[in-house]
């Protein structure tokens, strides 16, 4: 598939030094779209949606957000969140309007195991774009790694 060029400003915000230092496409050369479709083509083939999907996330985070800086237990004790709160604010690259804190949310099983660290901005980048960013960026979150855990949570 072929660049669209209203993509062009997106993939500029999306680069490394832009907004974030380390950016959110790592070294995924495809077009935006196509990480969007693919994604959530995954998502939807498991039954789930985005939306649901980044609303959890969401969930996840403002739990932690409430134990400021300790580590809370959710879902009987299955998993334990804890925010790590960075000063200011990060705009979305998609230019919608939304800004998220910047801090980063370390999900973690009784042993302390890590499941899943993300930041409040991909609990808004799943939800509302279908963006789990790039393969190889920080942040990138397999949506079949969050399906698991989503399951693990709620079943
Ligand atoms: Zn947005």
């Amino acid at each position: 598939m072929k660049e669209n060029p209203a993509e062009q400003p997106i993939r500029d915000r999306l680069e490394p030094g832009a907004l974030s230092v380390d950016g959110f496409l790592g070294t995924d050369k495809r077009p935006i779209a196509d990480i969007i479709a693919a994604d959530t083509g995954t998502v939807e083939a498991e039954g789930f949606t985005v939306e649901q999907l980044g609303d959890f996330l969401e969930k996840l985070h403002v739990t932690a957000d409430e134990g400021w800086e300790s580590r809370v237990p959710m879902y009987d004790g299955k998993i334990s969140v804890r925010s790590d709160e960075t000063l200011g604010q990060i705009p979305c690259p998609f230019a919608c309007g939304a800004h998220c804190h910047k801090a980063e949310i370390a999900v973690k099983d009784p042993d302390g195991n890590d499941l899943l660290r993300f930041t409040p901005l991909d609990a808004h980048l799943i939800a509302a774009h279908g963006f789990f960013e790039g393969k190889g960026a920080h942040y990138r979150i397999e949506p079949k790694t969050l399906i698991a855990l989503y399951r693990l949570c709620t079943e």
